[in-house]
């Protein structure tokens, strides 16, 4: 294992960032919530559903306001290299950007004005010039959006195994396939869709492109609806999609470098992602230990709260920590580097299933804490606790992430 002297403390231009995002919560989005919540389709963190089993149109259409604002402000992108438009924040600094969003926003609608999974990615910083002014700059100001098109139906964990497949046509591309619990499928404006394109070339053989959704031969195909009740996740199917070749990300054969940018991207986000709604959650129970009474006295005199949360506070302790001292040593080699480092993979999945496991067991105290009340469907409770149980599957499962910390661990040992 490598020492670094590493910084974890926020920087000047976090607070600068997080004193204008906060303003941008507290004077922009209330009036755009209130008028969302007239129109009796849920909310940002628990939307109705359109008849297809889509987020509502409406709360979709509030969230893309609230984005493009942000955008406009140049707020929606600080983890994107500030020479392509964004805020060029290391990890270290996005995992305070993240927090400050996640703690002061909870369900609300503000967190849609921190790019998360239909936003620009550092796969999309390896846009060729043109396609960086046609695709990446409308997705930093928030002005279109975009999706992750890799898992299929038939493989998830396995990626190397997908089926989609891409074969050259002229100057062109033709890809058939497709494509399944893809965030954003039914709304984004361009996929970054990943197919073989030369089978049997193992960790060469995917190639990423770029996929305007109105590509003939392109469908979007049902809602998945899972426990998140979003109505954002679907399936995609490729029937002869003819792609230019200037549409390719990077290089033929660079796709599965390019996916597992994207992949490790998401992954590191769940260090800021679970400290701010951990803390969230902790301020809530303990406010609620305070006014809920049982035998004339407040719940939180009882040794039983108090130590629910105090387990609560242990859980999102060691996983801040985690999270901050892995992200600084990540930030010393290049978080998304293609080639990665090679002591990289470890650490990123350390920080991944140690977050998602202690949000998991945070929030599992955190109903505990409430009773039925945070049984109550709708609750904030209720609905991270689903999140909460859905993180240790999306972006690699715990177990893949522990196969990764095994392969980092003993290859270092055999090296020794
Ligand atoms: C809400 C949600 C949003 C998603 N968004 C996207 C998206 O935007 N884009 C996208 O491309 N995908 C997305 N996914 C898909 C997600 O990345 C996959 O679900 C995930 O990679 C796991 O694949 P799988 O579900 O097919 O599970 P499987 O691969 O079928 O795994 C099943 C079980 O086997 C275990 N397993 C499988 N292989 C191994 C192995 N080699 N070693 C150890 N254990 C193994 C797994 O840990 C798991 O327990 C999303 C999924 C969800 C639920």
């Amino acid at each position: 294992m490598t020492e670094h002297s590493m910084s974890i403390a926020p920087t000047a231009r976090v607070q600068e960032y997080t004193d204008r995002f906060r303003r941008f919560l507290d004077e922009d989005v209330p009036p755009l919530e209130e008028e969302l919540a007239k129109h009796n389709v849920g909310t940002a963190g628990q939307p109705k559903l359109d008849s297809e089993g889509r987020m509502h149109p409406i709360v979709w259409e509030a969230r893309r306001e609230v984005q493009r604002r942000a955008g406009a402000l140049n707020l929606y992108a600080p983890h994107i290299s500030a020479e392509l438009g964004g805020g060029g924040f290391n990890r270290v600094e996005m995992h305070h950007v993240e927090e400050f969003v996640y703690r002061h926003s909870g369900l609300g609608l503000g967190l849609a004005a921190l790019a998360w999974t239909e936003g620009p990615n550092p796969a999309s910083e390896h846009m060729s010039e043109a396609m960086r002014e046609r695709y990446l700059t409308p997705l930093i100001k928030g002005q279109i959006t975009a999706a992750f098109a890799n898992t299929e139906p038939n493989v998830g964990t396995d990626v190397l195994g997908m089926e989609t497949w891409a074969k050259q046509d002229g100057s062109d591309w033709i890809i058939n396939g497709r494509k399944a619990w893809i965030t954003n499928s039914h709304f984004a404006d361009v996929y970054q869709v990943v197919a073989v394109t030369e089978p049997g070339a193992g960790t060469r053989s995917l190639t990423m492109f770029l996929v305007d959704a109105d590509t003939p031969g392109l469908e979007c195909g049902p809602d998945l609806p899972t426990m998140m009740d979003d109505g954002l996740t679907g399936e995609l199917e490729f029937r002869d999609v003819r792609v230019p070749a200037e549409n390719i990300v990077r290089e033929v054969g660079d796709g599965f470098a390019l996916a597992m940018s994207w992949i490790n991207w998401r992954r590191l986000c769940r260090g800021g992602m679970c400290s701010g709604w951990g803390q969230w959650l902790i301020t809530r129970a303990i406010s609620r230990s305070q006014e809920r009474k049982s035998g004339g006295r407040p719940i939180g005199d009882l040794q039983s709260i108090q130590h629910l949360i105090a387990r609560m506070a242990l859980e999102f302790y060691q996983a801040r920590s985690t999270s901050l001292v892995a992200q600084a040593e990540l930030d010393q080699w290049g978080a998304f580097e293609i080639p990665l480092h090679k002591e990289a993979p470890r650490l990123i999945s350390l920080l991944k299933i140690i977050n998602d496991e202690a949000f998991y067991r945070l929030a599992d105290s955190a109903i505990q804490v409430h009773g039925a009340n945070g049984l109550l469907r709708g609750s904030p409770e209720e609905k991270l606790f689903r999140v909460a149980r859905n993180l240790r599957i999306p972006a690699g499962t715990s177990e893949v992430q522990l196969n990764a910390i095994a392969r980092g661990l003993l290859r270092e040992a055999a090296v020794s």
